[in-house]
């Protein structure tokens, strides 16, 4: 019998967490990681928990909201087990709105929120009060929603390997025998060689760059407009983010971040000034579904992919871990049918 029942490729957000939903079922688990723990896309500044609006709903957006709804008590198990605090807090999420137009658009989705949200969280309309931590709003009227939460990006990594050791599964730097049923959660790697496997392009890299100041607005929520997120950590930091970059010649941060900059104090005037600690940049996996792409490996007997994190990966983790090891331990395959690896061969 095999000393090791699963047998984790990745440790990214993808790998760690299902390597984690798999020990907590109480098998033994082996995660390879051929670089650094959290060293690759799941290794940034970001860690914003955010639904897609609740309209035109979709397996993808039914998935992310249950995920989003475990996640405070996900993450907990995992802050206990290790020791280790990722930094997650359900702070809600404010955006404002542009015009009159907006606002009745807006007013529209609090019933749609109210049932497909399951009265869990809300979608509200409320009107803008000057606070300093507030985002400028022309029409005088904010989005406030209270599903939206975040996380530390590195620290959740770092509670997941925490809570993985002191679990006793083994983790190893470099290369490891296979054994047992084999989760390929390489990220863009992964989404690479599943395309070198099947003949065609079934995803690619999209560049993101990020960075974070010295701010602390820890209890704040979110602020989101115009594609530029602020998101307030436990750390005293808030992170800015994110551009996306579908070809790019320098594979670090570059000048793109000083507009994201600007635009977020434009956005935030309250930001102005603020020391910028770092700057980051990392490929995110998008598969061609721009979805997780989920499930057995096909024509692969014990092998099985986690990837097509894309914009997402942190917030649909708990999700995606759970679902996986349903299916890689038990069988149960709840994987929803436009995630899978067949549906991107479609
Ligand atoms: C700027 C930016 C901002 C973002 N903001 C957010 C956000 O706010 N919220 C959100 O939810 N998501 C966000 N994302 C997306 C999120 O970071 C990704 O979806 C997620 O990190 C993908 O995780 P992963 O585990 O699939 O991949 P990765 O983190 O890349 O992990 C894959 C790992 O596999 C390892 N590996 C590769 N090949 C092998 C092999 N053969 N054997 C073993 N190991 C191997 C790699 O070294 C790597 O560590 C953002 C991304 C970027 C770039």
């Amino acid at each position: 019998m095999a000393s090791v029942d699963v047998t984790v490729r990745g440790g990214g957000i993808f790998g760690l967490s299902i390597a984690w939903a798999c020990v907590r079922r109480g098998v033994k688990v082996r995660l390879i990681e051929t670089a650094r723990i959290g060293g690759g896309c799941s290794g940034g500044l970001v860690g914003a928990l955010a639904p897609h609006a609740p309209e035109a709903w979709s397996p993808l957006k039914q998935f992310q909201f249950e995920s989003l709804i475990m996640a405070e008590g996900w993450w907990a198990t995992v802050a206990q087990a290790g020791g280790v605090d990722p930094g997650y807090l359900r702070s809600g999420r404010l955006q404002p709105l542009a015009d009159e137009a907006a606002v009745a658009l807006a007013q529209e989705r609090i019933p749609a929120a109210a049932e497909l949200w399951q009265g869990l969280a809300e979608w509200r309309v409320v009107p803008a009060t000057g606070a300093k931590w507030e985002p400028a709003s022309p029409s005088g009227w904010l989005i406030h929603d209270t599903l939206t939460a975040r996380l530390s990006p590195r620290q959740s990594a770092a509670a997941l390997e925490a809570a993985l050791r002191a679990s006793g599964a083994e983790i190893v730097l470099g290369e490891a025998p296979e054994e047992g049923a084999v989760v390929h959660a390489t990220g863009l790697a992964g989404l690479q060689a599943l395309s070198a496997a099947f003949g065609r392009k079934l995803g690619a890299g999209v560049k993101g760059q990020a960075l974070k100041l010295r701010f602390d607005a820890r209890d704040m929520p979110q602020v989101f407009a115009a594609g530029v997120f602020a998101v307030p950590h436990a750390d005293g930091t808030v992170a800015v983010g994110s551009t996306a970059e579908n070809v790019w010649t320098v594979d670090g941060p570059d000048g793109q971040l000083d507009d994201v900059l600007a635009r977020a104090v434009a956005m935030l005037p309250v930001l102005a000034g603020a020391e910028v600690q770092e700057r980051w940049a990392g490929v995110r996996p998008r598969a061609k579904s721009r979805g997780p792409v989920l499930g057995a490996w096909p024509g692969r007997p014990g092998h099985f992919v986690a990837n097509g994190g894309f914009k997402i990966g942190f917030g649909v983790a708990p999700k995606v871990a759970e679902v996986m090891a349903d299916l890689v331990l038990e069988g149960r395959d709840v994987v929803p049918d436009a995630m899978r690896v067949e549906a991107l061969l479609a």
